[in-house]
């Protein structure tokens, strides 16, 4: 499936830097920052640099370097929360029944409270 990137979705305009975001990580393919509305106490949203729609996107046409600093930068992410003995939860939404906002991958960090099952 071919994917359609949006360049004025939020995330891209972050990327851009012409709006601000509260980062907490920064790697040569990887942003991370903080959730605007936060679901739990830690909630950090982690997205590639480079333009994909969603998780499908960025597993089919990513770089294995792009692959391999996004999943290392979600580890580092949990280390500096040291949320490693008390665990998190770590979700992307994708499309419509995923329920996703912003068309640009990225994957949400949430930790600091019991989060319940899933599919409560
Ligand atoms: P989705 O539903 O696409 O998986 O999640 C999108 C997330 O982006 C939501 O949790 C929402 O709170 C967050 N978000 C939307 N707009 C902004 C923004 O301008 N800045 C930040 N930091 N987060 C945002």
């Amino acid at each position: 499936m071919p994917y359609s990137y949006d360049s004025e979705n939020i995330f891209a305009k972050i990327l851009r830097g012409d709006i601000p975001n509260a980062t907490v990580l920064e790697t040569e393919f990887t942003l991370a920052f903080k959730d605007i509305t936060p679901k739990a106490p830690d909630h950090v949203l982690v997205i590639p640099k480079g333009a994909y729609v969603n998780y499908d996107d960025f597993c089919q046409n990513a770089s294995d370097p792009e692959i391999l600093d996004f999943m290392r930068a979600c580890g580092q992410i949990c280390k500096d929360l040291g949320v490693e003995e008390k665990g998190f939860r770590a979700i992307t939404n994708a499309g419509e029944h995923g329920c996703q906002e912003v068309p640009h991958f990225h994957m949400h960090i949430l930790a600091g409270k019991v989060m319940g099952p899933l599919l409560a």
